[in-house]
């Protein structure tokens, strides 16, 4: 299963987007595309799906601070992404990127995540005054005090407890009626990712973790984490629900796959690694 917003087709051109004359010829580039987001939802354009204008195109917009900021180039064409500063409201994130092709959604993902750290960080957090965009806008660096800043990713755990033929799946009371899901948390720091599962697995169940096996990571840019999914094998007992759970259960192998399937209504299969953990499961993954 390949999920959304992996396998980017962009190339970050880490060492070319150091150069100004080198990011301004990419927006000179007559192929340049540059995608619009309004608070982290892309702006839709005349077809109904995202707003991709050239660079140059976004003058009238009014753009927010810093323009446009570059996100790398795909088959020869550089990316940047803007937001303006006011204007037309976007279409929901979500709903844009379960429709859009995969590889515009990694686009747009990446556009999400970089546009939202920069709307927190016009100033500098150790310092307090204005920060100056370099690498395109992927790095910003204090005028005053010298700090440099980059985005952040959030690196989040979020597993699938497992005891033999069962499994362990939790609920949040602002969910739909009939949802449930793999249980989820940031790491801390201090942890590796191992202790973090464990962590958050005994915090929401009061289960305790016996080993856990890496299966796959997916970026989620809700604002900018890193999911990482894995499989745990906990012991037997009863889950309790707390934390921000309203309920926890045992699934067998049949319940989970009757709910695995109600699932579609909420969300396609590879929109998350939630669902790709509980397939893998499914599948016979131990
Ligand atoms: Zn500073």
């Amino acid at each position: 299963m390949r999920l959304t917003f992996t396998h980017s087709p962009l190339d970050h051109s880490g060492l070319d987007r150091a150069r100004p004359d080198w990011i301004a010829a990419r927006l000179a580039d007559p192929a340049a595309r540059c995608v619009i987001l309004n608070n982290g939802d892309p702006v839709a354009g005349a077809d109904g799906g995202p707003l991709i204008l050239h660079p140059a195109e976004t003058d009238g917009l009014g753009l927010a601070w810093p323009g446009p900021v570059f996100l790398g180039v795909a088959d020869g064409v550089p990316w940047f992404a803007a937001a303006p500063q006011d204007g037309q409201k976007g279409v929901d994130f979500r709903r844009v990127t379960m429709a859009c092709e995969p590889a515009l959604a990694a686009i747009l993902g990446r556009a999400r995540a970089v546009l939202m750290w920069l709307g927190r960080r016009r100033f500098c957090s150790n310092c307090g005054a204005r920060n100056e965009p370099r690498d395109g806008g992927l790095r910003l660096q204090c005028p005053s005090c010298g700090m440099e800043h980059y985005p952040r990713t959030d690196a989040s755990v979020i597993m699938l407890p497992v005891c033999g033929e069962r499994a362990v799946l939790g609920r949040q009371a602002a969910w739909p009626p009939g949802m449930y899901a793999t249980l989820a948390g940031f790491m801390e720091p201090g942890e590796t990712i191992e202790e973090a599962c464990a962590r958050e697995v005994r915090e929401e169940t009061g289960l305790d973790v016996l080993s856990a096996r890496y299966i796959a990571s997916q970026p989620w840019p809700f604002p900018s984490s890193l999911m990482i999914g894995l499989i745990a094998e906990v012991a037997p007992g009863e889950p309790l629900a707390r934390d921000d759970l309203e309920d926890a259960r045992w699934f067998t192998r049949d319940a989970a796959q009757a709910l695995y399937e109600t699932m579609a209504r909420w969300a396609p299969p590879h929109y998350s690694v939630s669902r790709l953990l509980l397939q893998a499961w499914l599948d016979g993954a131990p």
